[in-house]
């Protein structure tokens, strides 16, 4: 499985971008660079892009990826993501207001983007892979992925502060290569980490002691806001026990 960043920030400047990881080259996990970082050929080939909330820096290239699609005639993009992040993507924001509905252009019978409602841990097969989305939490619904395919598993949290289910989950995964997770604010800034439902470093080392193999997994931080990216990068970097490693843009991994 090779995993490339497109984008890894919990925010934006022309040295950072919001949130999208490809697998493989067909598979996409959140949507807020891949525009941007990617090639229209490499938009083009894209089957499917996992949503794991509704959150602008999560989805926002899903506006662009879907015109560029529609022009170059490719196949239905197949969106999926639980039902509250599929209402809120139809209700506002492929609403015809705020950016046409593409799940209905050209047509209704082979549209830019078909959404594909994901049922919690329950696993379903897309672009060849068992995607199984894990309640998280956060500000919104939000879910986190297991991702298997030939020769293991990857996981990604999505948005998140300290949770449960997730750490379960992955107890329970043999296979896991990988853990995409994310810190977003310095510990200074717990109080604010908390009302926006994010981690810091010190609440992802509590959470991270809920996984077994925390010591050995590799696990892939991002969604580290600009403005504080080198001081969590330090904090991140003083947490014994765990085998972190603080995603960049362009990075490609193989699992
Ligand atoms: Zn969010
Ligand atoms: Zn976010």
């Amino acid at each position: 499985m090779e995993l490339r960043v497109i984008g890894c920030h919990g925010g934006e400047t022309p040295k950072h971008r919001t949130s999208a990881f490809v697998v493989d080259d067909r598979l996409a996990i959140d949507a807020g660079s891949l525009t941007s970082g990617l090639d229209l050929r490499a938009q083009c080939a894209l089957e499917a892009v996992l949503v794991s909330h509704a959150h602008l820096d999560h989805v926002r290239d899903l506006a662009t990826i879907a015109d560029n699609r529609n022009q170059n005639g490719a196949a239905p993009l197949v969106v999926a993501a639980t039902k509250p992040t599929i209402a809120t993507l139809r209700k506002h924001f492929f609403n015809n207001l705020l950016w046409p509905d593409f799940s209905r252009i050209p047509s209704a019978g082979r549209p830019a983007i078909r959404y594909l409602e994901l049922k919690l841990e329950r696993p379903v097969d897309i672009a060849g892979y068992a995607v199984r989305a894990v309640p998280v939490d956060h500000t919104i619904a939000c879910c986190a992925f297991t991702v298997r395919g030939e020769r293991g598993s990857l996981a990604y949290s999505g948005d998140t502060g300290p949770t449960d289910r997730l750490w379960d989950v992955l107890n329970a995964t043999d296979d896991l290569k990988a853990l995409l997770m994310e810190v977003s604010f310095p510990n200074d800034a717990a109080r604010l980490a908390r009302a926006s439902g994010h981690h810091t470093p010190e609440t992802l080392a509590r959470d991270m002691a809920k996984l077994g193999r925390a010591k050995e997994l590799p696990t892939l931080l991002y969604h580290m806001k600009p403005s504080f990216q080198a001081k969590v990068e330090r904090e991140c970097a003083r947490l014994p026990r765990l085998n972190l490693t603080v995603c960049a843009l362009g990075d490609q991994f193989i699992l």
